[in-house]
């Protein structure tokens, strides 16, 4: 019997200690292995029976979580990082060689987007930007070497979705093209990217899968053979391996992520909808409301809308200030997917400079969402009711 998907988060990966009983997992921080078994020193020398012999290879805290995040993703095989960029330029270097195309979202999280428009080039790696929004940009940006198609759905910051099933069909088109999904809005609760055709789905951890903002992580998972190189690779050459501790914490939170991504959802719904109503608000994005340009394809494709929503008003650069000053229970501050509700403003013409410098039609497109910029609001856990009093007492 396969477990449901809370029954998983919960027991997937954990199992009674056979020492001690003890019902939760043990925290494994120890760096090396006593062996009984001299096998080689190289990396090479892996494989999937060998036991553990250095936490750089793997670890059983972290094998634990990684497990859980296979059952939730329903993933082959998942590789943990010592954070979500580790996890994505893992994945990314690990896989491309110079002369090879990469078709990348041009608008995604500001350290891919900078990872894509300098890391990549530098080493010989030509990189396009499409908008992904409309699947025909991706078609139309794929060459003969393109080898990955680098999704990011929804996307950083404007939560503008990607039709997952649209583009693997488009790729399946071309043999060789692989296409990979930063899903860490999203979270396997909401939307299974393996499911629809993606060869890899990459997660911060630090956000929704963790929960608590208290651990710093990623991780990428896929097919056994796929994930068994870029551990080789990535994990154990790169080196950006999680630590047991901070495993060991995403795990608990992980526990939780399906109860949690519904609360999420409950009250960003329920500010969505107030936000919609404020008069000082002109335009509010969120997946779950009618409003949102593709509110059909995520009730398609995501089965929770989850927690993250954008905002506009008149005066952004002004109220940024008040906001920063002000709130009393929402925090002013970056990243998302934690208990603690958060916001920031992200200016247009400054994120333009520093991360995605778009031109033409993709600009105008970021800007039919995002304007001059946009408050992007991770709706936490507290009771929406304190929330939007928050809120109102700023925006008046
Ligand atoms: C935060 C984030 C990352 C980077 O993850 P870190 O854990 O901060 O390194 C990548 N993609 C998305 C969508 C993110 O929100």
């Amino acid at each position: 019997m396969t477990p449901r998907l809370r029954t998983a988060a919960v027991h997937a990966g954990e199992r009674p200690d056979p020492a001690t009983g003890a019902s939760s997992p043990n925290l494994v921080m120890s760096s090396t292995f006593v062996t009984r078994d001299p096998t080689g020193f190289s990396a090479h020398d892996l494989d999937e029976d060998s036991g553990y012999l250095y936490t750089r290879w793997s670890n059983p805290t972290v094998a634990q979580l990684e497990a859980k995040l296979c059952a939730l993703e329903g993933a082959e095989s998942c590789l943990c990082f010592g954070s979500g960029m580790a996890a994505a330029a893992g994945l990314l270097l690990s896989l491309l060689d110079s002369g090879d195309h990469v078709v990348m979202s041009d608008t995604n999280y500001a350290g891919v987007a900078e990872l894509g428009r300098d890391t990549l080039p530098r080493l010989g790696i030509d990189v396009s930007f499409a908008d992904t929004s409309d699947p025909r940009n991706v078609e139309a940006a794929l060459r003969p070497a393109t080898k990955l198609i680098w999704l990011e759905t929804p996307a950083n910051p404007i939560v503008r979705l990607t039709d997952i099933a649209a583009v693997t069909r488009i790729a399946a088109a071309q043999p060789g093209v692989r296409v990979a999904v930063d899903s860490t809005f999203a979270t396997p609760v909401a939307t299974r990217p393996l499911e629809l055709g993606a060869h890899y789905v990459m997660h911060s951890l630090t956000k929704y899968i963790g929960g608590h903002g208290d651990a710093v992580g990623g991780a990428v998972l896929g097919a056994r053979d796929d994930i068994s190189a870029l551990r080789l690779e990535a994990g154990i050459h790169y080196g950006g391996v999680l630590s047991p501790f901070n495993a060991w914490l995403i795990m608990r939170g992980a526990a939780t992520l399906p109860l949690r991504m519904k609360a999420h959802e409950e009250s960003a719904l329920a500010v969505a909808r107030w936000l919609e109503g404020h008069p000082r608000v002109t335009r509010v994005i969120y997946p779950g409301l009618a409003s949102h340009p593709q509110h059909e394809l995520a009730r398609r494709q995501m089965a929770n809308f989850s927690g993250m929503l954008t905002f506009r008003t008149g005066d952004g650069a002004e109220l940024a200030e008040r906001l920063a000053r002000d709130l009393r229970v929402i925090h002013y501050a970056v990243s998302l997917g934690h208990h603690r509700s958060l916001v920031f403003r992200l200016d247009t013409e400054s994120l333009m400079e520093s991360s995605f410098r778009l031109e033409g039609a993709q600009l105008e497109s970021y800007r039919r969402y995002a304007g001059d910029g946009i408050f992007r609001m991770s709706v936490g856990l507290e009771d929406p009711e304190d929330l939007c009093a928050d809120l109102e007492r700023v925006l008046e």
